[in-house]
């Protein structure tokens, strides 16, 4: 194992000191065991140098999905935090990014605004806009700035077959770097020899160099029960999938084992989030909580369109109530959902004709208090404001009045004119019908 770790730090230290142009480096930092036994070698690596030797920059990129496991999340924040003072403090050409995915690709925007059904291995929707994606903006930003990258993985051959098979494909015998997907990137994965038992022997015997517990980590993983969740950069990094450190609402496995675990080990307050997961994960097949007709209007045998509108209302009262309860008993736990999403979320039911749906209104039924999103979509709520007023004698007209507006909407697309007029004639000719 010393010869081992020996060797790899030699490699470390030939590839940084490469007359390269000084091609910064960005390492995939997830906070799980691989990234943290990646970070610490190339940490004690280049520690041995003076500073003024150390001049290629390292970005160390940690993706944040705004769905992780709020437990692990916790714990990887405090690490990076940790990891920028100490390379500030010893002056190592060590920065620290943390990347999101855009506002209009988050799970809730996707899920409760628009009604995407919950992943599952067929439309696994969500790896994409949630981990590859920002994680290849961060690269592209660095490409088009530096010239070329790069990009430090903590990939090993053991950890799956088919990650093992992915190596062997991109590697080149006796070269350390290998082709990324992205132009002008490479990759470079020093411990992709180093077996699990042999990361857990290092992550114990080699303290932190930044102060933080190694200790912590294993708990964390005994507690959690799951793998490695790494940096996902191109889609032959399959990182999501069976019992993992993951986004908390993955529903692509059939039992989130490590949350689980993490509530059998005490971690009571996670449960609500158990709870939601599962009914995401039994509402996703079901013509119950699903459309037949797709978001573009079409429909087809054997398919379901996108959640109902009422389904993604109950989501997000119980997304918020578990918010609240967490938020009393855990101040310290980031918020589940963010104040921009809610918006995102308003102005998409707004905008898909849904005001049966009111953020606002289902937030003030949890929190008791209001929470000003009409401000940014104001235009668009002084029209439901009109409807309700106008509608005032007769409420169920509103409701009518919405329906009539989402049949236009999905029918607009498929048909001609006159066919869309007799859709909403028969449907009004039935409305005043029952209502006699
Ligand atoms: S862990 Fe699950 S929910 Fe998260 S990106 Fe991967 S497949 Fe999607």
């Amino acid at each position: 194992m010393q010869d081992q770790i020996k060797s790899i730090i030699a490699e470390i230290q030939a590839q940084y000191f490469e007359d390269d142009n000084n091609r910064p480096w960005i390492v995939g930092f997830s906070g799980g065991k691989d990234s943290t036994m990646l970070l610490q070698l190339v940490w004690y690596a280049l520690i041995e140098y003076p500073a003024e030797l150390r001049k290629r920059k390292i970005y160390v990129v940690c993706n944040n999905t705004l769905v992780e496991n709020p437990k692990i999340l916790a714990y990887t924040e405090k690490v990076l935090d940790k990891i920028q003072k100490a390379a500030v403090k010893k002056s190592m050409p060590i920065t620290v990014h943390r990347t999101t995915p855009r506002l209009e690709d988050t799970f809730w925007v996707n899920l409760i605004g628009k009604g995407y059904p919950a992943p599952n291995n067929i439309f696994r929707w969500c790896t994409e806009r949630m981990k590859i994606n920002p994680t290849t903006k961060f690269i592209l930003e660095t490409i088009s700035e530096e010239g070329e990258v790069i990009i430090l993985l903590g990939t090993r051959s053991d950890e799956s077959s088919k990650r093992a098979s992915s190596i062997k494909k991109y590697g080149i015998e006796g070269q350390r770097l290998r082709k990324h997907v992205l132009p002008n990137a490479f990759v470079f994965a020093p411990i992709k020899d180093v077996l699990t038992k042999e990361v857990w022997q290092y992550l114990l015997q080699m303290p932190s160099p930044w102060g933080a517990s190694n200790r912590e980590l294993v708990t964390l993983y005994n507690n959690a029960s799951g793998g490695d969740c790494p940096l996902v950069v191109d889609i032959t990094t399959p990182s999501c999938g069976n019992s993992r450190f993951g986004c908390w609402v993955c529903t692509v496995v059939n039992k989130d084992k490590s949350m689980e675990a993490l509530i059998d080990n005490g971690e009571e307050w996670m449960e609500p989030l158990s709870m939601l997961r599962d009914t995401l994960a039994m509402s996703r097949d079901s013509e119950k909580y699903r459309e037949r007709r797709r978001r573009d209007g079409t429909e087809k045998e054997g398919t379901l369109g996108p959640y109902k509108a009422f389904f993604r209302a109950e989501v997000l009262e119980t997304l918020l109530r578990a918010q609240k309860a967490i938020q009393d008993e855990q101040p310290e736990i980031s918020p589940l959902i963010t104040y921009q999403e809610l918006v995102a979320i308003q102005v998409i039911w707004y905008r898909d004709n849904l005001f049966l749906n009111n953020v606002s209104e289902i937030y003030q039924k949890v929190y008791g208090r209001t929470i000003n999103l009409d401000s940014v979509s104001e235009g668009i709520a002084s029209e439901k404001r009109l409807l309700r007023e106008v509608c005032k004698e007769n409420p169920d007209d509103f409701n009518e009045i919405n329906k009539l507006l989402e049949i236009q909407k999905t029918k607009t697309i498929l048909m001609n004119n006159r066919g869309l007029h007799n859709v909403l004639e028969n449907h009004l000719e039935n409305y005043i019908k029952n209502s006699k």
